[in-house]
């Protein structure tokens, strides 16, 4: 993995945002950190404060680990100077050199600094450090030396590369993270922007949160859109049917079978309601009132019957002279004068 990092950055088809934009449209190109193009070149010699502090931070680990492990006063004394300088000057520039040690300054500056940091040292280098460790009592060949020498370099541009993309891909802080939240963090302010008379009276509360207490909190904002949205739904809605009822009014104040008969009110849900409603009180609250039984037609002919014939035999009173009851009373009085 490390192998396939440093194959990478040294042809120059690393992952960095100038090379991504060229799939991905969500990326814009720029470094994470100082807002500059982030092209191949850049992650090392990147201008943010907290880059700087970490070059400078591992440019002094590289220095401290010459010094322990024999490394050449001259090189161990400017080349981190060198590589803290982020390719501003050249080495062969930097004042207070020995003359040997400018003639080897002088063939690095033959190679970039943006290679330097990769681990592309001068052969120059190389043997004037072999030269000394010759001289001292490392049990190390100049060989092996020389690799860490340029593996502890490796780390330097490493660590760079490490500080990035946790400057990029974080998840809470990182800068894709602030790219995905600025439509959100628009939107928000759009719709903080809302009359209250848009929504409904018990959406109102919305727009009374307070996102200043957590100006990080992405999740919440998100919640707190799709939950306006509804709301601002929701009021279009209610608005519309009031307008809707407002111009239905007028007809519904004349007295109308429609207005009688609930079951073709037709004009708005609401009215029809009231009359269900009513209706539903009635029935539950107030039990219908007993009627009295109406007497049938048979019954009421009955009941005159025996008025007319159980108390009055002797003189039933003659209401109706229909041809009937005079052929009864006839029949009746014949039936007496037999009997007596
Ligand atoms: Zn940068």
């Amino acid at each position: 993995m490390y192998q396939q990092w440093l194959s990478k950055q040294c042809s120059g088809f690393c992952g960095t945002q100038s090379m991504v934009v060229h799939w991905d449209d969500t990326r814009d190109g720029t470094c994470p950190n100082c807002k500059k193009k982030e092209t191949a070149d850049h992650p090392n010699p990147c201008e943010n404060s907290d880059r700087t502090k970490l070059l400078t931070l591992m440019a002094d680990k590289l220095g401290n680990w010459m010094s322990s492990n024999y490394g050449h006063p001259d090189l161990t004394y400017w080349l981190p100077r060198y590589i803290r300088l982020q390719g501003i000057c050249r080495f062969q520039d930097l004042p207070g050199l020995l003359p040997e040690m400018r003639k080897v300054a002088r063939s690095q500056d033959l190679i970039p600094w943006t290679s330097v940091v990769r681990g592309k040292l001068s052969l120059e280098i190389m043997n004037l450090q072999a030269h000394h460790l010759i001289c001292s009592p490392s049990k190390h060949n100049p060989h092996s030396l020389g690799k860490k020498l340029i593996s502890q370099i490796l780390q330097l541009s490493h660590a760079q590369w490490v500080f990035r993309n946790v400057s990029l891909h974080d998840k809470k802080v990182g800068y894709m993270r602030k790219i995905e939240r600025r439509p959100i963090l628009r939107e928000v302010d759009r719709l903080s922007n809302t009359y209250p008379s848009a929504l409904p009276l018990d959406s109102r509360y919305l727009l009374e949160i307070d996102f200043t207490s957590s100006p990080e909190d992405v999740e919440n904002r998100t919640y707190w859109l799709l939950s306006m949205k509804s709301a601002i739904k929701a009021g279009m809605r209610n608005s519309a049917e009031a307008n809707q009822r407002r111009q239905l009014r007028p007809r519904s104040r004349t007295v109308s079978p429609a207005s009688v008969n609930p079951t073709h009110d037709l004009t708005t849900d609401s009215l029809s309601r009231t009359h269900n409603t009513n209706r539903a009180t009635r029935t539950s609250h107030q039990p219908r009132k007993q009627r009295p039984k109406p007497f049938s037609d048979a019954h009421q002919l009955l009941r005159s019957i025996k008025r007319d014939w159980s108390s009055q035999l002797s003189r039933p009173r003659i209401r109706h002279r229909a041809p009937s009851f005079v052929y009864l009373y006839q029949d009746f009085k014949r039936t007496r004068r037999i009997n007596q």
